[in-house]
Protein backbone atom coordinates (compact mmCIF):
# COMPACT_ATOMS: atom_id res chain seq x y z
CA UNK A 1 0.00 0.00 0.00
CA UNK A 2 1.31 3.71 -1.13
CA UNK A 3 0.42 6.51 0.47
CA UNK A 4 0.44 9.17 -1.71
CA UNK A 5 2.12 11.32 0.87
CA UNK A 6 4.45 9.63 1.34
CA UNK A 7 4.94 8.28 -2.17
CA UNK A 8 8.43 9.04 -2.31
CA UNK A 9 9.26 7.57 0.94
CA UNK A 10 7.94 4.13 -0.03
CA UNK A 11 9.39 4.08 -3.42
CA UNK A 12 12.95 1.79 -3.35
CA UNK A 13 15.47 4.75 -2.58
CA UNK A 14 12.46 7.15 -1.85
CA UNK A 15 13.60 8.47 1.60
CA UNK A 16 17.02 8.90 0.59
CA UNK A 17 15.53 10.58 -2.57
CA UNK A 18 13.52 13.03 0.23
CA UNK A 19 16.08 13.31 2.63
CA UNK A 20 18.55 15.07 -0.35
CA UNK A 21 15.79 17.27 -1.77
CA UNK A 22 15.62 18.23 2.02
CA UNK A 23 11.63 17.12 2.12
CA UNK A 24 11.72 16.37 5.40
CA UNK A 25 7.57 17.13 6.01
CA UNK A 26 7.44 14.12 3.80
CA UNK A 27 8.95 11.69 6.50
CA UNK A 28 6.25 10.70 8.89
CA UNK A 29 6.54 11.18 12.69
CA UNK A 30 5.50 8.67 15.38
CA UNK A 31 4.72 10.69 18.50
CA UNK A 32 5.23 14.49 17.22
CA UNK A 33 3.59 15.97 20.93
CA UNK A 34 7.07 14.85 22.46
CA UNK A 35 9.15 14.48 19.61
CA UNK A 36 8.45 17.88 18.42
CA UNK A 37 7.44 19.64 21.77
CA UNK A 38 9.70 23.19 22.96
CA UNK A 39 12.94 22.38 25.02
CA UNK A 40 10.62 24.01 28.11
CA UNK A 41 8.20 21.39 27.32
CA UNK A 42 10.38 18.47 27.02
CA UNK A 43 12.44 19.48 30.18
CA UNK A 44 9.44 19.61 32.12
CA UNK A 45 8.58 16.19 31.42
CA UNK A 46 12.14 14.87 32.19
CA UNK A 47 11.84 16.87 35.78
CA UNK A 48 8.25 15.48 36.45
CA UNK A 49 9.96 12.01 35.72
CA UNK A 50 13.17 11.83 37.24
CA UNK A 51 11.32 13.27 40.55
CA UNK A 52 9.70 10.18 40.64
CA UNK A 53 12.58 7.79 39.71
CA UNK A 54 14.66 9.40 41.95
CA UNK A 55 11.96 8.56 44.69
CA UNK A 56 11.07 5.09 43.41
CA UNK A 57 14.62 3.92 43.36
CA UNK A 58 14.89 5.28 46.99
CA UNK A 59 11.94 3.24 48.23
CA UNK A 60 12.48 0.18 46.43
CA UNK A 61 16.25 -0.75 45.82
CA UNK A 62 18.55 -0.86 48.85
CA UNK A 63 21.94 0.09 47.16
CA UNK A 64 20.36 3.36 46.35
CA UNK A 65 19.07 4.08 49.46
CA UNK A 66 21.97 3.44 50.96
CA UNK A 67 24.13 5.32 48.68
CA UNK A 68 22.25 8.27 48.91
CA UNK A 69 22.25 8.36 52.45
CA UNK A 70 25.49 8.09 52.87
CA UNK A 71 25.74 11.17 50.39
CA UNK A 72 23.12 12.61 52.37
CA UNK A 73 21.09 13.27 49.66
CA UNK A 74 17.45 12.60 49.87
CA UNK A 75 14.19 12.29 46.79
CA UNK A 76 12.66 15.70 47.71
CA UNK A 77 16.07 17.29 47.37
CA UNK A 78 15.41 16.78 43.52
CA UNK A 79 14.06 20.02 42.83
CA UNK A 80 15.39 21.08 39.35
CA UNK A 81 17.38 18.97 36.52
CA UNK A 82 20.67 19.94 37.60
CA UNK A 83 20.21 18.28 40.97
CA UNK A 84 20.49 15.56 39.41
CA UNK A 85 24.66 15.92 40.11
CA UNK A 86 23.76 15.35 43.79
CA UNK A 87 22.80 11.41 42.82
CA UNK A 88 25.31 8.54 42.98
CA UNK A 89 27.05 7.55 39.35
CA UNK A 90 26.09 3.94 38.48
CA UNK A 91 28.93 1.74 36.70
CA UNK A 92 28.96 -1.48 35.27
CA UNK A 93 30.39 -3.01 38.53
CA UNK A 94 27.41 -2.23 40.37
CA UNK A 95 25.39 -4.00 38.31
CA UNK A 96 27.73 -6.84 38.20
CA UNK A 97 28.53 -6.63 41.96
CA UNK A 98 24.17 -6.88 42.71
CA UNK A 99 23.95 -10.14 40.04
CA UNK A 100 21.50 -11.06 39.18
CA UNK A 101 18.34 -9.46 40.63
CA UNK A 102 19.81 -7.14 43.17
CA UNK A 103 19.06 -3.80 41.37
CA UNK A 104 15.63 -5.04 40.82
CA UNK A 105 13.10 -3.25 42.07
CA UNK A 106 9.97 -5.13 41.52
CA UNK A 107 9.19 -9.19 42.03
CA UNK A 108 10.03 -11.59 39.47
CA UNK A 109 6.34 -12.17 39.19
CA UNK A 110 5.94 -8.43 37.91
CA UNK A 111 9.21 -9.21 34.84
CA UNK A 112 8.08 -10.42 31.73
CA UNK A 113 11.34 -10.80 30.20
CA UNK A 114 14.95 -10.48 31.22
CA UNK A 115 17.79 -9.88 29.01
CA UNK A 116 21.46 -9.66 29.43
CA UNK A 117 24.86 -8.67 28.18
CA UNK A 118 27.32 -11.17 26.66
CA UNK A 119 29.76 -11.55 29.74
CA UNK A 120 32.72 -11.66 27.97
CA UNK A 121 34.50 -10.03 30.72
CA UNK A 122 33.41 -11.79 33.59
CA UNK A 123 29.82 -11.97 34.88
CA UNK A 124 26.78 -10.78 32.38
CA UNK A 125 24.98 -8.31 33.33
CA UNK A 126 21.10 -8.99 33.92
CA UNK A 127 18.57 -6.84 33.09
CA UNK A 128 14.57 -6.98 33.86
CA UNK A 129 11.76 -5.60 32.26
CA UNK A 130 8.00 -5.30 33.40
CA UNK A 131 5.08 -4.77 30.94
CA UNK A 132 5.35 -1.11 31.09
CA UNK A 133 9.01 -1.07 30.47
CA UNK A 134 8.21 -3.19 27.46
CA UNK A 135 5.77 -1.00 26.41
CA UNK A 136 7.98 1.78 26.50
CA UNK A 137 11.01 0.33 24.72
CA UNK A 138 8.32 -0.72 21.80
CA UNK A 139 7.67 2.67 21.35
CA UNK A 140 11.72 4.32 21.68
CA UNK A 141 12.09 1.88 18.74
CA UNK A 142 9.19 2.70 16.73
CA UNK A 143 9.89 6.35 17.00
CA UNK A 144 13.59 5.44 15.89
CA UNK A 145 12.46 3.36 13.05
CA UNK A 146 10.03 5.92 11.58
CA UNK A 147 12.85 8.39 12.14
CA UNK A 148 15.02 5.86 9.27
CA UNK A 149 12.27 6.01 7.01
CA UNK A 150 10.56 3.32 7.64
CA UNK A 151 6.80 3.37 7.63
CA UNK A 152 3.68 0.91 8.25
CA UNK A 153 3.07 -1.65 5.90
CA UNK A 154 7.12 -2.34 5.85
CA UNK A 155 8.56 -6.17 5.70
CA UNK A 156 11.40 -6.52 7.77
CA UNK A 157 14.01 -8.93 8.50
CA UNK A 158 15.84 -9.53 11.40
CA UNK A 159 19.82 -10.37 10.84
CA UNK A 160 20.31 -9.70 14.63
CA UNK A 161 20.52 -13.03 16.59
CA UNK A 162 17.76 -13.49 19.25
CA UNK A 163 18.67 -14.78 22.65
CA UNK A 164 19.72 -12.67 25.34
CA UNK A 165 20.99 -9.95 23.33
CA UNK A 166 18.78 -7.27 23.69
CA UNK A 167 18.87 -6.18 19.77
CA UNK A 168 17.28 -8.46 18.61
CA UNK A 169 14.17 -8.48 20.17
CA UNK A 170 13.97 -4.83 20.90
CA UNK A 171 13.85 -4.04 17.09
CA UNK A 172 11.35 -6.80 16.32
CA UNK A 173 8.97 -5.46 19.16
CA UNK A 174 9.61 -1.78 17.84
CA UNK A 175 8.66 -2.86 14.27
CA UNK A 176 5.68 -4.81 15.31
CA UNK A 177 4.49 -2.07 17.36
CA UNK A 178 4.72 0.45 13.79
CA UNK A 179 2.98 -1.79 12.01
CA UNK A 180 5.55 -3.85 9.80
CA UNK A 181 5.78 -7.63 8.92
CA UNK A 182 8.55 -8.78 10.93
CA UNK A 183 10.96 -12.22 9.41
CA UNK A 184 13.19 -13.36 12.40
CA UNK A 185 15.54 -14.91 10.26
CA UNK A 186 18.43 -14.40 12.73
CA UNK A 187 21.97 -14.08 12.54
CA UNK A 188 23.90 -16.21 9.90
CA UNK A 189 23.41 -18.26 6.96
CA UNK A 190 23.55 -15.64 4.23
CA UNK A 191 22.30 -16.88 1.22
CA UNK A 192 19.10 -18.31 3.01
CA UNK A 193 19.10 -14.56 3.70
CA UNK A 194 19.15 -13.32 0.38
CA UNK A 195 16.89 -15.81 -0.95
CA UNK A 196 14.27 -14.66 1.42
CA UNK A 197 14.98 -11.31 0.55
CA UNK A 198 13.95 -11.64 -2.95
CA UNK A 199 11.23 -14.68 -2.11
CA UNK A 200 9.26 -12.13 0.95
CA UNK A 201 9.45 -8.77 -0.36
CA UNK A 202 11.63 -7.49 2.33
CA UNK A 203 12.02 -3.69 2.59
CA UNK A 204 13.51 -3.40 5.81
CA UNK A 205 17.03 -5.09 7.04
CA UNK A 206 18.16 -4.97 10.99
CA UNK A 207 21.81 -5.97 11.04
CA UNK A 208 25.05 -5.19 12.40
CA UNK A 209 26.63 -3.16 9.58
CA UNK A 210 29.20 -5.85 9.42
CA UNK A 211 26.85 -8.17 8.82
CA UNK A 212 25.34 -5.82 6.38
CA UNK A 213 28.35 -5.39 4.70
CA UNK A 214 28.75 -8.88 4.59
CA UNK A 215 25.60 -9.33 2.77
CA UNK A 216 26.28 -7.29 0.55
CA UNK A 217 28.87 -8.94 -1.06
CA UNK A 218 27.11 -12.37 -1.32
CA UNK A 219 24.84 -11.19 -2.79
CA UNK A 220 27.36 -9.82 -5.45
CA UNK A 221 29.05 -12.73 -5.68
CA UNK A 222 25.72 -15.08 -6.11
CA UNK A 223 24.78 -12.03 -9.04
CA UNK A 224 22.19 -10.65 -7.19
CA UNK A 225 21.28 -7.21 -8.12
CA UNK A 226 20.62 -5.03 -5.54
CA UNK A 227 19.61 -2.56 -7.50
CA UNK A 228 16.50 -4.33 -8.11
CA UNK A 229 15.89 -5.90 -5.19
CA UNK A 230 13.05 -4.52 -2.90
CA UNK A 231 15.33 -3.78 -0.07
CA UNK A 232 15.31 0.08 0.89
CA UNK A 233 16.32 0.44 4.51
CA UNK A 234 18.84 -0.66 6.38
CA UNK A 235 18.47 -0.31 10.62
CA UNK A 236 21.92 -0.98 12.17
CA UNK A 237 22.64 -1.55 15.43
CA UNK A 238 25.01 -3.61 18.32
CA UNK A 239 28.69 -1.69 16.86
CA UNK A 240 29.73 1.20 15.98
CA UNK A 241 29.20 1.96 12.22
CA UNK A 242 31.59 3.88 10.67
CA UNK A 243 30.59 6.70 8.01
CA UNK A 244 32.60 4.95 5.39
CA UNK A 245 31.00 1.74 5.92
CA UNK A 246 27.57 3.21 5.61
CA UNK A 247 28.27 5.26 2.48
CA UNK A 248 29.85 2.33 0.88
CA UNK A 249 26.42 -0.02 1.97
CA UNK A 250 24.68 2.61 0.87
CA UNK A 251 25.96 2.66 -2.57
CA UNK A 252 26.12 -0.80 -3.40
CA UNK A 253 22.99 -2.09 -2.29
CA UNK A 254 21.17 0.78 -3.00
CA UNK A 255 19.24 1.26 0.14
CA UNK A 256 19.23 4.05 2.83
CA UNK A 257 20.84 3.10 6.58
CA UNK A 258 20.83 4.68 9.73
CA UNK A 259 21.98 3.92 12.79
CA UNK A 260 20.48 3.70 16.54
CA UNK A 261 22.36 3.71 19.86
CA UNK A 262 21.55 1.69 23.26
CA UNK A 263 22.53 -0.33 25.78
CA UNK A 264 21.64 -3.08 28.00
CA UNK A 265 21.95 -1.63 30.96
CA UNK A 266 19.50 1.23 30.63
CA UNK A 267 17.44 -0.29 28.50
CA UNK A 268 19.31 -1.43 25.25
CA UNK A 269 18.82 -0.34 21.60
CA UNK A 270 15.90 2.85 21.50
CA UNK A 271 17.99 5.34 23.64
CA UNK A 272 18.61 7.59 20.03
CA UNK A 273 18.62 7.13 16.63
CA UNK A 274 19.52 8.67 13.22
CA UNK A 275 16.89 10.76 11.43
CA UNK A 276 17.63 11.32 8.13
CA UNK A 277 17.94 15.19 8.38
CA UNK A 278 21.39 14.86 10.26
CA UNK A 279 22.96 11.78 9.10
CA UNK A 280 26.24 12.12 12.18
CA UNK A 281 24.07 12.92 15.01
CA UNK A 282 20.93 10.66 16.87
CA UNK A 283 17.77 11.92 18.63
CA UNK A 284 17.96 11.02 22.28
CA UNK A 285 14.43 9.97 23.51
CA UNK A 286 14.54 12.27 26.64
CA UNK A 287 11.21 12.11 27.54
CA UNK A 288 12.37 8.77 28.67
CA UNK A 289 16.72 9.09 29.20
CA UNK A 290 17.91 12.29 30.85
CA UNK A 291 21.38 12.74 29.64
CA UNK A 292 24.43 14.33 30.88
CA UNK A 293 27.64 14.50 29.37
CA UNK A 294 30.43 14.86 32.31
CA UNK A 295 34.50 14.87 32.14
CA UNK A 296 35.41 11.20 32.04
CA UNK A 297 37.76 11.51 34.77
CA UNK A 298 36.39 14.53 37.29
CA UNK A 299 32.58 13.78 36.48
CA UNK A 300 32.07 17.65 36.60
CA UNK A 301 29.57 17.93 34.06
CA UNK A 302 31.51 19.90 30.10
CA UNK A 303 29.67 22.62 28.41
CA UNK A 304 26.86 22.19 25.96
CA UNK A 305 28.36 20.57 22.73
CA UNK A 306 31.34 19.57 24.02
CA UNK A 307 33.00 15.94 23.77
CA UNK A 308 32.70 14.07 27.12
CA UNK A 309 31.45 10.70 28.63
CA UNK A 310 27.83 10.17 28.31
CA UNK A 311 25.85 9.17 31.33
CA UNK A 312 22.11 8.40 31.36
CA UNK A 313 19.20 7.86 33.51
CA UNK A 314 16.57 5.94 32.34
CA UNK A 315 13.12 7.74 33.50
CA UNK A 316 10.25 5.68 34.50
CA UNK A 317 11.97 2.64 34.39
CA UNK A 318 10.33 0.01 36.62
CA UNK A 319 12.25 -3.32 36.29
CA UNK A 320 15.62 -1.65 37.45
CA UNK A 321 15.49 2.00 37.71
CA UNK A 322 19.09 2.57 37.04
CA UNK A 323 20.56 6.33 38.28
CA UNK A 324 23.47 8.55 36.29
CA UNK A 325 24.74 5.18 34.19
CA UNK A 326 28.33 6.23 33.00
CA UNK A 327 28.19 4.63 29.48
CA UNK A 328 32.21 5.37 28.89
CA UNK A 329 31.05 6.65 25.44
CA UNK A 330 32.41 9.70 23.75
CA UNK A 331 30.22 12.37 22.93
CA UNK A 332 29.04 15.89 22.51
CA UNK A 333 24.51 16.80 23.04
CA UNK A 334 23.19 19.65 20.89
CA UNK A 335 20.02 20.99 21.01
CA UNK A 336 19.54 23.21 18.57
CA UNK A 337 16.41 22.12 16.25
CA UNK A 338 16.89 19.77 13.44
CA UNK A 339 15.86 20.11 9.81
CA UNK A 340 13.45 17.13 10.33
CA UNK A 341 11.06 18.92 12.72
CA UNK A 342 12.15 17.32 16.11
CA UNK A 343 13.07 18.95 18.85
CA UNK A 344 14.79 16.27 20.56
CA UNK A 345 18.59 16.54 21.69
CA UNK A 346 21.11 15.38 19.61
CA UNK A 347 24.04 13.59 20.26
CA UNK A 348 27.28 12.92 17.99
CA UNK A 349 27.73 9.21 16.99
CA UNK A 350 29.40 7.83 19.29
CA UNK A 351 32.60 6.76 17.45
CA UNK A 352 34.83 5.94 20.86
CA UNK A 353 34.99 4.99 24.32
CA UNK A 354 36.90 6.25 27.03
CA UNK A 355 37.78 2.83 27.97
CA UNK A 356 39.01 1.63 24.33
CA UNK A 357 41.40 3.93 24.10
CA UNK A 358 45.33 2.60 23.20
CA UNK A 359 47.98 3.86 24.70
CA UNK A 360 51.24 2.95 22.55
CA UNK A 361 54.78 4.64 23.01
CA UNK A 362 53.21 7.21 25.21
CA UNK A 363 50.78 8.47 22.97
CA UNK A 364 46.53 8.29 22.97
CA UNK A 365 45.26 6.47 19.83
CA UNK A 366 41.56 5.47 19.42
CA UNK A 367 40.63 3.03 16.69
CA UNK A 368 38.31 5.45 15.05
CA UNK A 369 41.17 7.52 14.33
CA UNK A 370 42.75 4.30 12.46
CA UNK A 371 39.47 3.97 10.63
CA UNK A 372 38.88 7.42 9.52
CA UNK A 373 42.69 7.46 7.98
CA UNK A 374 41.66 4.34 6.38
CA UNK A 375 38.14 5.50 4.78
CA UNK A 376 39.84 7.85 3.24
CA UNK A 377 42.02 6.14 0.82
CA UNK A 378 40.59 5.17 -2.48
CA UNK A 379 42.43 1.37 -2.43
CA UNK A 380 41.41 -0.18 0.47
CA UNK A 381 37.83 -1.54 1.45
CA UNK A 382 36.22 -0.44 4.90
CA UNK A 383 37.62 -4.03 6.46
CA UNK A 384 40.60 -3.65 8.92
CA UNK A 385 42.18 -5.25 11.55
CA UNK A 386 44.35 -3.63 14.57
CA UNK A 387 47.14 -5.74 16.21
CA UNK A 388 49.19 -4.29 19.31
CA UNK A 389 52.02 -6.27 20.67
CA UNK A 390 55.26 -6.14 22.53
CA UNK A 391 58.39 -5.87 20.18
CA UNK A 392 61.58 -5.95 21.26
CA UNK A 393 59.98 -4.43 24.91
CA UNK A 394 58.56 -1.78 22.59
CA UNK A 395 54.85 -1.44 21.66
CA UNK A 396 54.57 -2.24 18.22
CA UNK A 397 50.60 -0.82 16.45
CA UNK A 398 50.14 -3.00 12.98
CA UNK A 399 47.45 -1.99 10.67
CA UNK A 400 45.99 -4.70 8.42
CA UNK A 401 44.00 -3.10 5.36
CA UNK A 402 42.09 -4.71 2.51
CA UNK A 403 42.88 -4.16 -0.68
CA UNK A 404 40.00 -3.60 -3.49
CA UNK A 405 39.77 -5.94 -6.14
CA UNK A 406 40.83 -3.20 -8.57
CA UNK A 407 43.89 -1.74 -6.56
CA UNK A 408 45.40 -5.16 -6.43
CA UNK A 409 48.71 -5.74 -8.58
CA UNK A 410 51.57 -7.65 -8.59
CA UNK A 411 53.59 -5.46 -8.99
CA UNK A 412 55.75 -5.16 -5.88
CA UNK A 413 56.88 -1.27 -6.44
CA UNK A 414 53.42 0.00 -6.46
CA UNK A 415 51.83 -2.28 -3.60
CA UNK A 416 55.05 -1.08 -1.32
CA UNK A 417 54.48 2.53 -2.47
CA UNK A 418 50.91 2.56 -1.62
CA UNK A 419 51.90 0.83 1.68
CA UNK A 420 54.60 3.40 2.82
CA UNK A 421 51.27 6.10 1.52
CA UNK A 422 48.94 4.72 4.02
CA UNK A 423 51.99 4.78 6.69
CA UNK A 424 52.47 8.19 6.45
CA UNK A 425 48.96 9.16 6.37
CA UNK A 426 48.58 6.82 9.79
CA UNK A 427 51.08 8.62 11.49
CA UNK A 428 50.52 12.14 10.58
CA UNK A 429 46.71 11.49 12.43
CA UNK A 430 48.43 9.58 15.26
CA UNK A 431 51.68 10.27 15.94
CA UNK A 432 52.97 7.13 15.94
CA UNK A 433 54.23 5.18 13.25
CA UNK A 434 52.25 1.83 12.30
CA UNK A 435 53.01 -0.81 10.43
CA UNK A 436 51.26 -1.24 7.87
CA UNK A 437 50.41 -4.73 6.22
CA UNK A 438 47.96 -4.76 2.65
CA UNK A 439 45.65 -7.72 2.58
CA UNK A 440 44.59 -9.68 -0.50
CA UNK A 441 40.95 -8.52 -1.17
CA UNK A 442 38.21 -11.24 0.82
CA UNK A 443 41.37 -11.49 2.69
CA UNK A 444 40.05 -9.96 6.62
CA UNK A 445 37.76 -12.21 8.08
CA UNK A 446 34.01 -11.06 7.73
CA UNK A 447 32.08 -10.85 11.05
CA UNK A 448 28.34 -12.85 11.44
CA UNK A 449 27.62 -10.49 14.55
CA UNK A 450 30.08 -7.82 16.37
CA UNK A 451 33.15 -7.12 14.19
CA UNK A 452 36.06 -7.02 16.38
CA UNK A 453 38.42 -5.01 15.11
CA UNK A 454 41.09 -4.61 17.76
CA UNK A 455 43.27 -6.85 18.97
CA UNK A 456 46.01 -5.95 22.25
CA UNK A 457 47.85 -8.70 22.56
CA UNK A 458 49.91 -6.83 25.36
CA UNK A 459 50.18 -8.36 28.62
CA UNK A 460 48.43 -6.16 31.06
ZN1 LIG B 1 16.46 15.27 13.00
Amino acid sequence: MVDAANFDVTAKGGALAAAAAGRFDALPVYKPEIECASREEIRAVQLAKLKETVAYAYERVPYYREKMDEMGVAPADIQTLDDVCRLPFTDKAVLRDTFPFGLFAVPMNEIRELHSSSGTTGKPVVVGYTEDDMDMWSECIARLVQMAGVVPGDVAQMAFGYGMFTGGFGLHYGLQRLGCAMIPAGSGNTERHIQMIEDYGTTVLVATPSYAMHICEVGEAMGYDWGASPLRVGLFGGEPCPPGLKAEIERRMHIVCTDNYGLTEVMGPGVSGECLAERFQQHIAEDHFLWEVVDPVTGEPVGEGEVGELVLTPLGKQGIPVLRYRTHDLTAVHTEPCACGRTLARMDKVRSRSDDMLIIRGTNVFPSQIEDVLTGIEEVTPHYHIIVRTKGGMDELVVETELRPEAFSDSFESMDALRARIVEKLKSTLLVAPTVRLVEPGGIERAVGKAKHVDDQRVK
